[in-house]
């Protein structure tokens, strides 16, 4: 079995204490390759090494749109290496191998987008008074800590990296322990493409021990953190001891709203597709589905007919609905059938862990649905990060609006009705960071802010907005002597 190195200032070594751990292969539970368990004290190179980097201007001070055609060439990389990427990605998390080729080619679209903008970070001159010339400068924060979670690791990696890069700073990535591999491979692509050494590094280890390290350590400059609730509250509270920039991004409980007036077949096709896209493992899954009573018993026969058309399989067999990330991860989806018993709700479909055959060594969960959930339960509140969709009537607009913000999350929403009016009335009170209307996620959606309202975090990826959370502003004020 392989054995992967951790990337410090442009050279792959193991780890300074020389341990390691195993990397497992969700549909069938095989180890993978062992990954280098990373510490403090790798923490402490890669920091340094980053800070290194950053300070001898060696990234920074390239021209604007070299470093935007150094990225290009990362996109280039990308595509060229999707065919392994892809699979990697599957073998690593699970997830269909479509899915996989459709995260690599949005991480390419990441390096693309982003290079485009290197040269044109703008500021603004700013009237003060006639003898004042007075703008602003953005300029890169630094050393920039990128906390990576298993759901979506090379997208969401590069999600950050892409705009961080382009603006200037350098980078230390810790990826999820579960899915370190397409993070090293990034590493190399970027080394590949002419990003000069120590700029990007990547440690692999545990949350406790290199997360945790990297969160706290007093010598980076900002921090961006995808993950669950409780570990982002822990990050934001190392960072605050160092009083460092954070941006946090925290999944949800997010809710299709569907009308009596909807087109009800498309709109059970897109239902589904958000709870099962990657195993319900996303942090902007359409969890709850908030139903208008009157057509809820047929809309819900739509879903479970088409939940019963999917294939569910090993990820590298591309089938609708692939393994689950790790076996924790599958524990934590069956402890929430406990809480559907205990909860006294109707499961209609599913509720049960996928055995038989291969499957039985890999970590399967059938499609889930169930109704007669009260809106207070768990079941409704909480992230069960897995493909378990929640079934909620309401019978008018003003309870569909109540409903939708009825949680501590505030992701995603998405509206189904052919009324323009009853859509921007439910867009504009839903508190949450994107609204679909008629649609689900915009196909990816690179160009759009993403970020959360309420607990689901704050801060924006993606788009031209994430490029402030990588730039600090400074105002220069020059006196015009006549
Ligand atoms: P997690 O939040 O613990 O892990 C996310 C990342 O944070 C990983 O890289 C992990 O190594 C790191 N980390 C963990 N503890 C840390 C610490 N103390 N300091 C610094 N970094 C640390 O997620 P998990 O435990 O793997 O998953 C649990 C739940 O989190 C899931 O069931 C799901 O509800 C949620 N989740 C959400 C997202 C999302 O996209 N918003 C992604 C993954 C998991």
């Amino acid at each position: 079995m392989e054995t992967k190195q951790i990337f410090i200032d442009g050279k792959w070594v193991n780890s300074v204490s020389g341990e390691t751990f195993v990397t497992v292969d969700p549909a069938n539970g095989e180890p993978t390759a062992w990954i280098q368990r990373g510490n403090q004290e790798d923490i402490n190179r890669a920091v340094k090494a980053a800070r290194n980097a950053f300070e001898q201007d060696a990234w920074r001070d390239i021209l604007p749109a070299e470093r935007g055609r150094i990225l290009l060439r990362m996109a280039q990389l990308i595509r060229e290496k999707k065919d392994d990427l892809a699979k990697l990605e599957t073998r690593d998390a699970g997830k269909p191998l479509s899915q996989s080729y459709a995260d690599v080619e949005v991480a390419a679209r990441y390096c693309e987008y982003y290079g485009g903008v290197a040269d044109k970070i703008l500021g603004e001159t700013i009237p003060v008074r006639p003898d004042i010339l007075d703008y602003t400068i953005r300029e890169p924060m630094g050393v920039t800590a990128h906390i990576v979670p298993w759901n979506y690791p090379i997208q969401i990696a590069t999600r950050s990296l892409a705009p961080a890069l382009a603006t200037g700073n350098t980078a230390v990535i810790k990826p999820a322990e579960d899915t370190p591999l397409t993070a090293l491979c990034l590493a190399e692509i970027a080394q590949e493409a002419g990003v000069p050494d120590g700029v990007v590094n990547v440690v692999t280890g545990f949350g406790q021990e290199a997360g945790a390290a990297l969160a706290k350590h007093p010598d980076i400059d900002q921090i961006t953190f995808t993950g669950s609730v409780p570990t982002g509250i822990a990050v934001m509270k190392m960072a605050a001891e160092n009083v460092k920039p954070i941006t946090l991004e925290l999944g949800g409980k997010s809710p299709n709203i569907v009308f009596a007036d909807a087109d009800l077949s498309e709109a059970a096709d897109w239902v589904v597709r958000s709870i099962i896209q990657n195993g319900g493992q996303t942090c902007s899954a359409g969890s709850r589905l908030l139903v208008e009573k009157s057509v809820e018993k047929q809309f819900v026969e739509l879903i479970v007919e088409r939940m019963k058309r999917l294939r569910i399989g090993p990820g590298l067999e591309d089938p609708d609905l692939a393994a689950i990330v790790s076996e924790k991860q599958l524990n934590r989806i069956e402890s929430y059938m406990q809480v559907a018993r205990d909860e006294n709700v109707t499961t209609v479909t599913g509720g049960y862990r996928v055995t038989g055959g291969s499957l039985s060594k890999g970590y399967f969960f059938a499609p889930t649905v169930f109704s007669n959930v009260r809106p207070d339960s768990r079941l409704a509140q909480e992230e069960v990060f897995g493909p378990v969709l929640v079934v909620i009537p309401f019978e008018s607009v003003q309870e569909a609006v109540s409903l939708a913000n009825h949680t501590e999350y505030g992701l995603v929403t998405a509206v189904w009705t052919t009324d323009i009016n009853k859509a921007h009335f439910v867009a504009s009170r839903v508190r949450s960071g994107q609204v679909f209307i008629n649609n689900y996620g915009a196909g990816g959606g690179i160009e759009m802010p993403f970020g959360g309202y309420k607990k689901s975090g704050f801060g924006r990826e993606k788009g031209l907005e994430a490029l402030k959370h990588y730039t600090q502003l400074k105002n220069i004020a020059l006196r015009i002597k006549p």
